[in-house]
């Protein structure tokens, strides 16, 4: 997948879940207002508004799931503000209604509207905002509240608008902190086989290499190649060699214990760094790998392909004072004397000291 592509479809997944939790979140509420409107203050027109609002929100959501986003996030803004709207008329300025609208001019800031519908939308609401005023301030709301109502709907809808906005920041904290993680996952993970790539290779080594002094076990290295892999790529394709290499992936997970490294090292070339506690270990290790790769029934568009590799494999005691580079240039020679004896084979050695 290109990546604006992949921009793309990480953003929209991003934004219709943010988008669809506003939605239910109004759902939940709004008919806990119906219900008060309804039964408790009989003002019969704004239960019916707030009826409106629940089947806005939840065509909102079937709209977000056909991916018409700027079309729910309008219908849905423009009836949340209508709402609030007849909520100020009917009870006043004192139930604070008129915040929702600044709450609103936030939310259009998640949109996807073009940057002149934003702006046109945030000093719509705004201004509606400051017109509430204007036209309420001294106006005898035709809904007498109880001293009670005119405690709980303030104080619910401030809530509500601090929740809005710990909403809202807690929204881009996820997107940045997600966004993060992936450019991450993009910089360190090989993007065919999600292995660990070179560059996370290289840290993991220098983490390791020290953690094996201090703990003073023994380590395996080593570094696979696939025999004859050109040949695959040239007779059945390139994207057969790209499955190849993912079902390469998949038998090194299984074949590796979780704190064990497998890691693609270059085209088809994987390595392996795995802790040892015997010198047995590591060949044996190494030619369960190669006969696993071996026997693996590789098809092709219903075609049987045999696959072998070949490895380098080195076993380094506790003792051993070689630098890991050295260690991996051995194992790189044991790979191409494997190579060089007719493929499909393990040659191992050991550094003792
Ligand atoms: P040997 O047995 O000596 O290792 O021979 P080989 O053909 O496996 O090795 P060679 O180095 O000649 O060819 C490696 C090939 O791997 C060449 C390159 O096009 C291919 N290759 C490297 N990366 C990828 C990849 O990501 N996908 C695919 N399909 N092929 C790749
Ligand atoms: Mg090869
Ligand atoms: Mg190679």
């Amino acid at each position: 997948m290109e990546s604006s592509k992949l921009k793309e479809t990480y953003e929209k997944q991003q934004y219709q879940s943010q988008a669809n939790l506003v939605y239910v979140n109004t759902i939940i509420i709004g008919a806990i207002l119906v219900f008060i409107y309804f039964f408790i203050l009989k003002t019969y027109s704004i239960a019916v508004a707030n009826i409106v609002l629940l089947a806005v929100s939840y065509i909102s959501i079937r709209l977000n799931r056909k991916e018409q986003y700027t079309l729910s996030s309008l219908i849905f803004i423009t009836t949340v503000a209508f709402t609030a709207f007849l909520q100020i008329h009917e009870f006043g300025l004192r139930t604070g209604f008129q915040y929702f609208y600044l709450n609103l001019s936030g939310l259009v800031m998640f949109t996807n509207w073009k940057h002149w519908q934003k702006a046109a939308g945030t000093m719509l609401l705004v201004s509606s905002f400051i017109l509430s005023f204007q036209l309420n301030y001294q106006a005898t709301p035709p809904v007498e509240l109880s001293y009670f109502w005119v405690f709980f709907l303030p104080t619910v809808n401030i809530l509500l608008n601090v929740a809005g906005v710990a909403n809202s920041a807690h929204y881009y904290i996820t997107i940045t902190k997600k966004a993060h993680q992936t450019l991450n996952d993009l910089a360190m993970k090989d993007y065919l086989t999600g292995l660990m790539n070179r560059t996370s290779f290289d840290y993991f080594l220098l983490e390791l290499c020290e953690g094996r002094v201090k703990k003073g076990h023994g380590m395996s290295i080593l570094l696979l190649d696939l025999d004859h892999f050109k040949r695959i790529n040239d007779t059945y394709g390139h994207l057969c060699g790209d499955e190849l290499l993912r079902q390469i992936e998949i038998i090194l997970q299984e074949q590796t214990r979780k704190e064990d490294c497998a890691a693609r090292y270059g085209g088809e070339e994987f390595v392996i760094v795995s802790k040892s506690d015997s010198i047995e270990e590591t060949p044996l290790f190494a030619e369960s790998i190669c006969k696993r790769v071996r026997d693996m029934q590789f098809t092709y568009k219903d075609q049987m392909i045999s696959v072998t590799l070949s490895i380098g494999a080195l076993y380094i005691s506790p003792q051993a004072s070689t630098h890991i580079q050295e260690a991996l240039e051995l194992a790189d020679q044991l790979l191409y004397k494997a190579k060089s004896a007719g493929r499909n084979r393990v040659v191992s050695e050991q550094l003792a000291s």
